[in-house]
């Protein structure tokens, strides 16, 4: 089975950011009313003219500048001409000829191993509306479907991979890069499940060695990482099967069914002549400047890549912790805000705490790192009263739980739990003798050079303490005594 190697190119819409759609000042929010976020130019009715978004070229280009290509001083839309029912203008105003981005790429970590993925094409479209299928089956057996046009004329960016990507598992790692990318940029929210991000997958296999690529069969619309990654398993595993029962693929367009987890064919590959293209006459050739591209590049974001790299030079963080923070926005805002109150807690110990207790609070208390009563500058507080010794680690765990439902200081709950680590070193000396005078065969072995057993001795002085002495004064005032002894 292993004769055939895969070849896939990614073809990924990601929705830009922006609060108005990309020919009109019609709202772009998502789950309103159907049908309330519209005006004759999103309806398509006659007349009505295109006015470009400002907004929404700025973000293609950044998504552009991130992923390495080359900006186009100059880029041209056209009309896509198709019919159905989620376009009432009968055209899809897209990029064609003349995209606004070129030639870049993005590199994944497979397993360790880094490999670039070429990125032919970047170009900037409009969104068409959703219909809502009524009846048994949504797919098949719809009785009727409603046309909500709110999505309509939505500004996307379309990302072209060149078919560099080898494995299910590399197209997966792929898109949630992007998706990282995207969102680090402010490019794209990333809300996979309000469709913020779909693929089309173009598949092929062909013998290992051969140099020409198979036919290839595109698999529509996979809005998760989960049925990207199925869709394709299960289409490489089909071409193969028809290969070797000595069929041919057809150039295809499927559908996934995620339930039945199969992949369906929608019709036959339709191609660009298809279409129809030819210059949108309503809008002029997009010209953006080179000094607009400049100031562009000077304001766009930290990367991800780049900010996992600086976290472990600059906050000595592992590359795992690192990733962590990185990976989640809203980690990495609670993490960025904690470092910002220059408190003498360490950026290391901060990030421990950040994705260790706090985070594991936050998921069972059902909290965004934004809405949890625990901000950066409580967590602060706590971790300070730690570097003061004033609490052990563990004390702090139990702190931090009483933190979750209320919004009391610290230091003030501390009191309150009365659990402040003991370091009068008179209550101590009083715990120490008595465990000293009960256990005088333990306290020949310490003197023999059993060393060990000193921890049997500190361990009954936390337990008289209640666990709140601090174990290191403990050893230090218990070896004192002993040689006293
Ligand atoms: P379209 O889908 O509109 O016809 P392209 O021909 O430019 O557009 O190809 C779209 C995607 O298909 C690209 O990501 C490209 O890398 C990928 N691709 C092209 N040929 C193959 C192939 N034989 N096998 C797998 N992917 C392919
Ligand atoms: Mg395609
Ligand atoms: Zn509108």
């Amino acid at each position: 089975m292993s004769t055939f190697e895969v070849v896939i190119g990614l073809e990924i819409h990601a929705q830009l950011q922006t609060k108005t759609k990309l020919f009109c000042g019609c709202s772009t929010q998502f789950g309103q009313e159907p049908n309330t976020h519209t005006c004759p130019v999103c309806l398509g009715l006659p007349g009505a003219l295109p006015v470009l978004n400002k907004a929404a070229i700025q973000m293609a280009i950044q998504a552009g500048l991130a992923l390495g290509c080359s900006i186009q001083n100059e880029s041209v839309f056209s009309r896509k001409n198709y019919f159905y029912p989620d376009l009432p203008k009968g055209y899809q105003i897209s990029q064609f000829d003349k995209p606004i981005c070129l030639g870049g790429s993005l590199t994944i970590d497979v397993n360790g191993t880094p490999k670039t993925i070429g990125i032919t094409r970047i170009h900037m479209e409009e969104d068409a509306g959703k219909l809502v299928h009524q009846g048994a089956d949504a797919i098949a057996g719809a009785t009727y479907s409603l046309v909500d046009l709110n999505r309509a004329c939505t500004p996307l960016i379309e990302i072209v991979s060149e078919p560099d990507i080898r494995s299910a598992l590399e197209a997966r790692l792929y898109m949630e890069n992007l998706k990282q990318i995207l969102e680090h940029i402010g490019v794209c929210d990333g809300n996979l499940d309000e469709g913020s991000m779909r693929a089309d997958a173009n598949i092929s296999i062909r013998p290992i060695g051969q140099k020409e690529f198979g036919t290839r069969t595109e698999v529509k619309n996979l809005n998760s990482f989960r049925s990207i990654e199925r869709a394709i398993l299960y289409e490489i595993e089909r071409q193969k099967e028809v290969v070797l029962s000595g069929g041919k693929i057809i150039q295809q367009t499927m559908h996934y069914d995620d339930n039945t987890q199969k992949t369906v064919v929608l019709r036959s590959k339709e191609n660009a002549h298809d279409y129809r293209y030819f210059p949108e006459p309503d809008l002029l050739p997009l010209v953006v400047t080179q000094a607009q591209i400049e100031t562009l590049k000077a304001h766009l974001p930290e990367l991800p890549q780049a900010r996992i790299t600086r976290y472990q030079s600059e906050h000595a963080l592992s590359k795992s912790e690192a990733e962590i923070v990185v990976g989640d926005l809203d980690i990495m805002a609670f993490f960025e805000s904690a470092l910002a109150l220059q408190s003498p807690v360490s950026a290391k110990d901060i990030c421990k705490w950040t994705i260790g207790d706090v985070l594991a609070l936050n998921k069972e208390t059902k909290h965004l790192f934004s809405t949890s009563s625990i901000t950066p500058k409580r967590l602060l507080g706590l971790l300070e009263l730690i570097q003061a010794g004033t609490l052990s680690g563990k004390m702090a765990k139990e702190v931090l739980l009483k933190m979750a439902d209320s919004t009391e200081d610290p230091a003030d709950i501390v009191k309150k739990m009365g659990v402040t680590q003991i370091s009068d070193t008179s209550q101590l000396d009083a715990f120490i003798h008595e465990v000293l005078n009960a256990n005088p065969d333990v306290i020949e072995k310490v003197k023999s050079g059993k060393t060990n057993s000193a921890d049997f001795l500190i361990g009954q002085v936390m337990k008289l303490s209640r666990g709140q002495a601090k174990p290191d004064l403990v050893r230090t005032l218990l070896l004192e005594a002993i040689s006293n002894r």
